[in-house]
Formats: C-alpha cells, sequence, structure tokens
C-alpha cells in the first residue's frame, strides 16, 4: 500500500484524512510537543517524532518515509531549509520542490508573477524612494511576522528600529527586507489545483485571512489607532469567500498564465495546489502580491468541500483529497513521475 506523509503543523490534518479516506497508509513527521495532539486523529496511522523538523533530511530519518510521498506546505519552507529540501531530501514530493525556492526568494517570485502577465505592486530598492505608503516584508513564509508599514524614509527608519529594539527582526535581518507599495483594497487568496495528468486547471476554493493586530483596529477608536504605527499581520485563522461571478473567468485565466510562466521558468511548472495572493482594489484588479507554489491553510476551511469544487464534484471535494486521487490516478496510469520531484 502506497504511504503519504506531511509534517506534523500547518494543514497536516487536511492532508492525512483526506490520504486515509481515500485509502493510504498515512505517516506524520512531528515534534516532540506535537506528537500528544496529532495522537488523538485515528487517521493518522504512524508518528515519527524528531527534535526538530530540518531532521527529516537526516538519512535514518528518510528511511522511515523512503516508501511514502511527502506532501509540502509552508513549514516545510519555513522550518527545513531549502537547499536540503533540493539536494538532501530523497523522498519523494509531491508537486515540483524547485518551486519553493522561487516563493521564498521575494526577487525570483517576482520575476515568476511578471513572466505570467499579473500586475504586481510596485517594488522600491531602498527607503530612500519611498514616496507612498508601503509594506516592508522579511523573507520566508513566516505567516506575516515582523512586517510593517512606512510612508517615507523616516517612518521607515523609525519603525524598523523599534521592531529590532522588540526583537521582532533581527538586526542580520536588516538588508533582507523587502520595500512593496502598500494595495489598498480587499485582500484575496485564490486556491488553484494544476492536474498535470489532465492538463487542467481547477479553482477549488477562496479565503481571506484573520490577522492579528492588523485586522483589530477598526475594535478601537481612532485616537487609539494612531498610535499603532506597526500592526503585525500574523495569520491566525481564515475566512471562506467567494467571489463575484463576474470576476471568476480572469481568475482562471491568471491561473492558467501563472501555470504557463511556471512551466517556462521552474522545470516541470506547477503541480499540483499553488496559490495567487492578492488586492483588488478601487477599479475591481487583482493586484497579485505573493503565491505559494503549494498547499496553502486557507483550503483548511474547506475539508468539507466548497462553493466551487461543488460545481464540479457530486461529493465534498477539498484540496488534500484532491491531492490523494491525484496521487492514485498516477500509480494506475503509472505516471508518477508527472506528479513527483
Ligand atoms: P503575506 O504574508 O505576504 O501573504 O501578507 C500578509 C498580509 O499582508 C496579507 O494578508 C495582506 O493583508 C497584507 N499585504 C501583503 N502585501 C500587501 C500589499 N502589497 N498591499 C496590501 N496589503 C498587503
Amino acid at each position: 500500500m502506497m504511504k503519504i506523509s506531511t509534517l506534523g503543523s500547518h494543514c497536516a490534518l487536511q492532508l492525512l484524512k483526506s490520504a486515509k479516506d481515500e485509502g493510504f497508509h498515512t505517516l506524520l513527521l512531528s515534534d516532540r510537543k506535537r506528537k500528544g495532539f496529532y495522537g488523538r486523529f485515528k487517521f493518522i496511522d504512524e508518528i515519527i517524532v524528531v527534535d526538530k523538523f530540518e531532521d527529516i533530511a537526516r538519512e535514518e530519518i528518510q528511511d522511515k518515509f523512503k516508501d511514502s510521498i511527502l506532501i509540502p506546505h509552508g513549514t516545510l519552507i519555513a522550518q527545513v531549509p531549502l537547499d536540503k529540501v533540493e539536494r538532501d531530501l530523497k523522498i519523494p514530493i509531491f508537486g515540483n520542490k524547485y518551486l519553493l525556492r522561487w516563493e521564498a526568494d521575494r526577487t525570483l517570485k517576482e520575476k515568476l508573477l511578471l513572466e505570467a502577465k499579473l500586475k504586481v505592486p510596485k517594488r522600491f530598492s531602498s527607503p530612500d524612494e519611498i514616496d507612498s505608503l508601503v509594506i516592508v516584508k522579511l523573507p520566508g513564509a513566516e505567516g506575516g511576522r515582523g512586517y510593517f508599514l512606512a510612508y517615507n524614509k523616516e517612518s521607515f527608519e523609525r519603525n524598523l528600529k523599534n521592531l529590532i529594539k522588540r526583537g521582532i527582526i533581527k538586526k542580520e535581518e536588516e538588508d533582507k527586507l523587502y520595500i512593496q507599495e502598500y494595495v489598498l483594497g480587499t485582500p484575496v487568496f485564490l486556491h488553484y489545483f494544476y492536474s498535470p495528468l489532465k492538463d487542467e486547471l481547477e479553482l477549488i476554493s477562496i479565503d481571506r485571512r484573520y490577522e492579528t493586530i492588523v485586522d483589530s483596529i477598526g475594535r478601537i477608536p481612532a485616537t487609539y489607532q494612531k498610535n499603532l504605527d506597526y500592526p503585525s499581520y500574523l495569520v491566525i485563522g481564515n475566512f471562506p469567500l467567494v467571489l463575484r461571478e463576474s470576476l471568476l473567468p480572469e481568475v482562471y485565466s491568471m491561473g492558467e498564465e501563472f501555470v504557463k510562466a511556471s512551466k517556462r521558468l521552474v522545470g516541470k511548472g506547477a503541480i499540483g495546489p499553488f496559490c495567487l495572493e492578492g488586492v483588488y482594489n478601487e477599479k475591481g484588479e487583482f493586484i497579485c502580491f505573493e503565491f505559494s507554489g503549494r498547499i496553502v491553510a486557507g483550503t483548511n476551511l474547506f475539508i468539507d468541500g466548497s462553493p466551487y469544487t461543488w460545481l464540479n464534484y457530486d461529493e465534498p471535494m477539498s484540496m488534500g483529497k484532491r491531492i490523494a486521487r491525484e496521487i492514485r490516478r498516477a500509480i494506475e496510469l503509472k505516471e508518477l513521475d508527472k506528479i513527483l520531484t
């Protein structure tokens, strides 16, 4: 029996429940403190405990996963160095693991989004250039840690100094900051699945995030809001969303352009889940500030299906289930090479 594995965090419950429902043996890599939590769920057949997720690259741990297919998610990118993922991991990965570097590196990320003809926020190469509201970001996928706003060089320097003093940004991270135009509008996260077996793109679901402190600003009077120069954007949860139907044709074409661009720039291109993350501005244009080249945690909302999967399937279909189905189909067709790296 084929095994499906993942890291114990992010969307592990969705992935392994779906894998079990689809008839796979399920395997979880957990750190010590979460072993008890994951042990509550009967659909997890085996839990391998490590001190830190990075240990997945150690040979004796890899041996335990060798006949499984590993589903990558945000925790793999955030906690396992990418060169280890690319070079040392021999466990077959569902999806294109080389796309993860393009997600983590903001310069590569912008290159791919532009190649896909998506509109992106203006980038400022130095604090001297800031002439409008900007959002300043750290590298990597850590759910908005250390983001701050600035509207000129002085406010940039003041906020950065404060965040370093508070230990939220490390001094050595200062050179890696990415300064991006702050786009005013409604943030939307589009969850896609591209099947290389069918050469077909599906819109699986859409969410918006619930972020502290930024989403709590409206709960205090304006006089107190004035003191919040650096609200955090730490993700706490997600809300489901449906878009105006008239926006959907463009949502599909953006996803298709992304798949084509990824095939031109990153080997096998996008495989399985990916997410385009952006803001609809006042003209109703989608300005894309991020992509994720793997499953995002917003899909956890739709473990029982979404309004969009319901249009294409006569059964509840989650992203996790869609992944498990693709793997099963690839095994039947003997085409695993199309979906693994
Ligand atoms: P991220 O971790 O990059 O997905 O962004 C975290 C949050 O920051 C998002 O949910 C948005 O609310 C906000 N955000 C990021 N980039 C921008 C931008 N360029 N303009 C406006 N809001 C942004």
